[in-house]
């Protein structure tokens, strides 16, 4: 299990590795403990939870590519709320529908409460009139880093 989310030195977060990934890097003084786990250690370090970088990386990827699109990552950037009606969300709205060749990308897609969802149907916000609260982005990973 990859617990141990990894930092960059501006903390901007990069990915997760496992606890003893996390543990060789401070062995090797790559990086720090940015927080750990309350009364645990491992040897003569504290649990790691996350961990910084002591060196800024450069990642241009990462804004570039941004994290890869998934269903439980549209609910979560949304923070499970309806694009449409600001109530609770449960499922994900094609914006251009799929059957019309809408695809699963952050862009295309918005947490939708299940009433809305079927409401909307076949069309597009424009169609049915019902317009988006917010625009869909592609997240950061800190957006979707948070626990
Ligand atoms: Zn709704």
């Amino acid at each position: 299990m990859n617990a141990v989310l990894v930092v960059n030195a501006d903390l901007g977060p990069l990915h997760r590795v496992t606890v003893q990934h996390a543990i060789r890097m401070l062995c090797r003084r790559v990086a720090e403990i940015h927080e750990a786990e309350p009364d645990r250690v491992i040897g003569v370090f504290p649990v790691p939870r996350v961990v910084r970088l002591v060196r800024y990386v450069v990642t241009r990827w990462r804004f570039s590519a941004g994290p890869a699109w998934s269903r439980a990552g549209v609910l979560r950037r949304d923070g499970r709320c309806c694009a449409y009606c600001g109530g609770p969300a449960s499922t994900i709205d094609h914006i251009l529908p799929r059957s019309r060749g809408g695809r699963n990308t952050w862009r295309n897609t918005t947490a939708a409460c299940y009433e809305c969802n079927q409401r909307k149907g076949d069309r597009t916000p424009a169609e049915a009139g019902m317009p988006l609260r917010r625009e869909p982005v592609t997240p950061t990973w800190a957006a979707l880093a948070g626990r």
